[in-house]
């Protein structure tokens, strides 16, 4: 990461902090690793994503139900899935700083290096040939940038079969050729490449026979799958439907790196589309376009966005793609979509011995349907949210102030009511404003400190709304409007308030945008 990036990134996970966003977990106990917890501002913040996620789903798409499926499952669904046997990351250790890494991971570094030196060729360039310079020019022509990009192209083609194959000692191979160095101890002392299983174990019971050995599911999908029929049969859905579930996932992370980016304990928002055999690339098509829409109806800048497909295929996928967001640390996955086949279902009934083939009406026939899977992590998003909206402001006059522009619908809190001073029936005007606002926004009331004070404190918590009583208040029943971004202050009546808030914040808003 570069310096600059680092810092500001450092900057936002103490702004997370300061700002009741997010704790480390067990902190006074000097914390658990990859673990989190989401403070008062946090949580709001973190339900409003997930009441957008599953608006989206289930209000827009009527073919679209949620359900809730337990945490701990029938151990036969992990070995049916293929997660006992392949759940799987490639880990190695330096044996001079005693540091674990992902073995993968440690040359997708690599991999954005050879970019890295591209990107900083394409920089100098530009800035000799000013103007005039053609960046597609020369990406295909100048001698340096060629000679990285097939470095970098023969590395990529390497990994790639590497990891489709599963070989674990060209993976060791090929960090011993690139003279991978362990960015802790500087040394190329490693060991070889061993595979580590991700899920959590645990005991469930006590019989004569011994307790039983469960999981804590790595992923939300399975509950999804083995009751798809029940689904299915009680809510009388006909293909294609889809089933929505929001729920915790823990997995076993090797490295645990940049705060909520990677942990031990998250939370999935997934989407599972049944569809017919044959048309699942299709339904991909669709799903990919619908997820990025979701994406970008935030406003947080289209830019932020690119798609990136795999080169590698999940056992069970007959194509896949991420959708990556520009974080302080590049771009990075936020949210996968899979179409996963017919795998996870023909499993099930394979190892259940239970009949779960749909019954098409229409086709007059019976199958095993399709699936194709959207699904993202809530913390991921969160972090997203978190790091575009974060800015340092200078302002005119010298002063500065730290400011979220979340958007709106997101935002923790949705408007703080101030009375200027602590007096002449100012604080219970105030009251009655919050009384009145309080039912549909979250609505903070404040009056200590400077107003000045005031407004940065909801600044820094992303408050898209300000709104002051001061003694004109009592005469004609205005007060002032100041809006986060612009800082712009207007007057308006108490009246008009609630229509003012709720065009700008509500979720509907957003949600039209999609229906659009
Ligand atoms: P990665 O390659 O980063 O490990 P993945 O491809 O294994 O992720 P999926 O299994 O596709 O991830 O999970 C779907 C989504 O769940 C991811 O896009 C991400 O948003 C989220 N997710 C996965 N693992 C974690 C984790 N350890 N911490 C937080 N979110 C996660």
């Amino acid at each position: 990461m570069a310096q600059q990036q680092d810092d500001v990134f450092k900057k936002i996970v103490s702004h997370a902090k300061e700002y009741g966003f997010v704790f480390q977990s067990s902190e006074i106990y000097d914390g658990l690793s990859a673990v989190y917890d989401y403070g008062q501002n946090g949580v709001e913040m973190k339900n409003n994503i997930k009441r957008y996620w599953w608006e989206a789903m289930t209000l827009l798409h009527e073919n679209i139900v949620g359900i809730d499926s337990a945490i701990f499952m029938h151990p036969t669904i992990w070995k049916a899935s293929g997660h006992v046997d392949a759940f799987n990351d490639p880990l190695i250790d330096n044996r001079d700083s005693k540091k674990r890494y992902r073995a993968d991971v440690l040359i997708e570094d690599q991999l954005a290096k050879y970019d890295d030196k591209i990107a900083k060729e394409v920089a100098k360039a530009k800035k000799r040939f000013g103007e005039s310079f053609d960046e597609a020019m020369f990406l295909q022509t100048n001698a340096r940038v060629l000679e990285v990009a097939a470095k970098r192209d023969a590395l990529h083609a390497r990994f790639a079969k590497a990891m489709n194959d599963n070989d674990l000692d060209e993976l060791k191979n090929i960090i011993v050729d690139e003279e991978i160095v362990c960015p802790i101890s500087g040394t190329r002392n490693w060991t070889d490449v061993r595979q580590f299983n991700l899920m959590f174990k645990t005991e469930m019971g006590s019989t004569a026979d011994g307790a039983m050995t469960v999981y804590l599911r790595p992923e939300t999908a399975q509950g999804i799958f083995v009751n798809y029929l029940n689904v299915q049969k009680t809510g009388r859905m006909r293909i294609p439907f889809g089933i929505a579930q929001i729920g915790k996932a823990f997995r076993n992370e090797i490295v645990a790196r940049q705060f909520i980016f990677r942990m031990r304990e998250f939370e999935q928002m997934e989407m599972q589309f049944f569809v017919r055999p044959g048309e699942e690339l299709q339904w991909f098509a669709r799903w990919k376009e619908w997820r990025l829409r979701w994406h970008k109806a935030l406003g947080m800048g289209d830019e932020k966005y690119r798609y990136h497909d795999h080169d590698k295929l999940a056992h069970y996928a007959n194509a896949a793609t991420d959708i990556e967001f520009l974080m302080p640390f590049g771009f990075k996955e936020v949210e996968g979509i899979h179409s996963r086949t017919n795998f996870d279902l023909s499993q099930h009934e394979k190892y259940s011995g239970k009949n779960i083939k749909y019954f098409d009406p229409e086709l007059n026939e019976n199958y095993v349907p399709y699936v194709i899977e959207t699904s993202i992590g809530v913390d991921r998003m969160f972090l997203s949210v978190l790091c575009s909206s974060y800015e340092e402001q200078e302002l005119d006059g010298g002063d500065r102030r730290v400011v979220l522009h979340l958007p709106e619908a997101l935002a923790p809190v949705k408007c703080a009511v101030m009375p200027l001073v602590k007096k002449d029936g100012l604080p219970e005007k105030a009251r009655q404003i919050v009384n009145d606002l309080k039912f549909d926004f979250a609505t903070h009331y404040d009056e200590k400190d400077s107003i000045g004070k005031r407004y940065r404190r909801q600044d820094a918590i992303g408050t898209p709304f300000c709104i002051t009583v001061d003694h004109q208040t009592l005469e004609d029943n205005t007060v002032t409007l100041r809006e986060r971004d612009s800082m712009a202050q207007t007057r308006v009546n108490i009246s008009d308030l609630h229509k003012l808030i709720h065009d700008r914040v509500s979720l509907t808003a957003l949600l039209r945008k999609l229906a659009d």
